[in-house]
């Protein structure tokens, strides 16, 4: 299963444990977790496809929160023929379909979601030495590792110490595995080039 902006979520987050009544569509079936979505309404529960389709439009409930304003300086420096208006109202678009289709991702603190080459980033899974080993072109995951921090945490982070002491050896496989870790790395991946972008938080 693959949502433009979130790879493999029955895996990186999962569904609720029982099959469930959707609250969108109200079919009986697997559904993520809506509880912890953002906004006034309340949700219980949303199937994937519910979410894929974008029934959340209209309604005010969103799963995550985009980098708006980066989203914006990237689109400018990409598109100079455009006016703020326009650049406005591509970010926009970009920023609803982002909040209302996307799973949610279960992280340990609150972070805005990232973007690259004027678009949002896919989120591929959590990272580990392993995964950055086999991302990096030449084997060096840990210079990917570096190079792939988010511009947001690059000055409050020792990547070195970070690759060191809290990178996992180990592959995080599933939301399970995550779990075990009080800090964690979130991997995204741009739509539109090779560019792997890394966040991390802790408990
Ligand atoms: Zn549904």
């Amino acid at each position: 299963m693959t949502f433009k902006y979130f790879d493999k979520p029955e895996i990186f987050v999962g569904f609720l444990d029982e099959k469930t009544t959707c609250d969108t569509c109200g079919e009986f079936t697997r559904c993520f977790d809506a509880e912890p979505f953002y906004g006034e309404e309340t949700l219980a529960a949303v199937c994937p496809s519910c979410l894929e389709k974008g029934r959340l439009y209209g309604m005010d409930v969103y799963t995550c929160e985009g980098d708006f304003s980066e989203l914006k300086r990237q689109l400018t420096e990409r598109h100079p023929d455009l006016d703020e208006n326009e650049i406005d109202a591509m970010a926009e678009e970009k920023t609803r379909e982002l909040e209302k289709t996307t799973p949610h991702l279960v992280t340990w603190q609150d972070w805005l979601w990232p973007c690259a080459d004027g678009d949002y980033c896919q989120f591929i899974g959590y990272g580990s030495r392993p995964l950055y080993n086999r991302l990096s072109r030449d084997f060096n995951g840990q210079a990917l590792f570096e190079s792939s921090l988010y511009y947001t945490l690059r000055d409050d982070s020792d990547a070195d110490a970070l690759w060191e002491e809290e990178m996992p050896r180990k592959e995080v496989r599933t939301y399970e595995e995550s779990s075990r870790y009080s800090t964690l790395f979130y991997v995204f991946k741009s739509l539109h080039s090779d560019q792997i972008i890394t966040t991390w938080d802790s408990d």
